[in-house]
């Protein structure tokens, strides 16, 4: 039989009729051959498993190979985009831990392998007191890792705790190796009003961080006034450092915040923010 001829249907006798089956059936099974080969083949080169004979004919043998491709670029998307945004956060995984070394006292120190706080964070952002703007200069927010770890802890349960509430607000901690940080690195505005403080006293060895008080409105910038002031947020901030084994909190006189004797203490000038101070080792 000719390839290509049609399978007859009808035949004068009944061997004839046979040998045509036969012969029909030769081809039909040779073609299929064929194409199970060819399956496996473009299969094998594009990693995909043949499942039945239907993604034969019915599918084209690429079919699964565009199917994955779209979803492998959606996943790859995605990841892009969560390291975006990390990036965007300043992630704590960005951290680069040491262990840090303060040296001498926070107004006559330095500090040795400090480390440095992201920008940003999940529970915190940092303010610039100089330029009174988000976010704090990168050369300004260098501690000891154990003041980097008490600041990541509080923000975190701060923000578990109160839900709505705004990002902690973290103002200066140390230069990279601490030492001096007076008015030769900027005049530091109190509640957005230059002519302030020249600059920091202490915050010389990694030991010091202030923090802004939070707002009522729930904004995340520091306060411009007394009346911005979140007093109830405050104190839960000022016992949050208390309980984590703060040395001093100092807070402004005319908050009203309070605390231990000895380590809770008003302070000229910390009307807009709490500065906090870790013990040495
Ligand atoms: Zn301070």
């Amino acid at each position: 039989m000719p390839p290509g001829a049609p399978c007859p249907r009808r035949y004068p006798d009944r061997s004839m009729f046979l040998k045509r089956l036969v012969a029909c059936a030769a081809l039909l099974l040779s073609a299929a051959g064929v194409g199970a080969v060819t399956l496996l083949q473009v299969s094998s080169s594009t990693g995909a498993v043949p499942t039945t004979a239907r993604s034969g004919p019915s599918a084209p043998p690429d079919l699964p190979a565009r199917a994955t491709t779209p979803r492998s670029r959606e996943a790859g998307r995605d990841r892009a985009e969560e390291r975006d945004q990390a990036e965007r956060r300043g992630s704590e995984t960005d951290i680069d831990w040491k262990k840090s070394t303060a040296v001498g006292l926070p107004t006559a120190g330095e500090l040795i392998d400090g480390v440095r706080l992201p920008a940003e964070g999940r529970h915190y952002f940092t303010w610039d007191p100089v330029r009174w703007t988000a976010s704090n200069d990168a050369g300004r927010l260098y501690g000891t890792d154990r003041l980097i770890r008490m600041i990541l802890d509080i923000a975190e349960a701060h923000a578990g705790a109160n839900p709505g509430a705004p990002r902690m607000a973290v103002g200066d901690l140390s230069r990279r190796y601490g030492g001096s940080f007076d008015g030769s690195y900027g005049v530091l505005q109190e509640f957005g009003v230059g002519g302030g403080t020249l600059g920091h006293y202490s915050h010389q060895n990694g030991l010091d961080v202030d923090v802004y008080y939070p707002r009522s409105d729930g904004l995340e910038r520091g306060p411009d006034s007394l009346e911005d002031i979140d007093l109830d947020l405050s104190q839960k901030l000022v016992d949050r450092f208390v309980a984590a084994g703060a040395e001093g909190v100092f807070v402004g006189p005319n908050t009203g915040l309070t605390g231990p004797t000895g380590i809770v203490q008003p302070l000229d000038r910390h009307d807009d923010h709490i500065h906090v101070r870790l013990p040495p080792l």
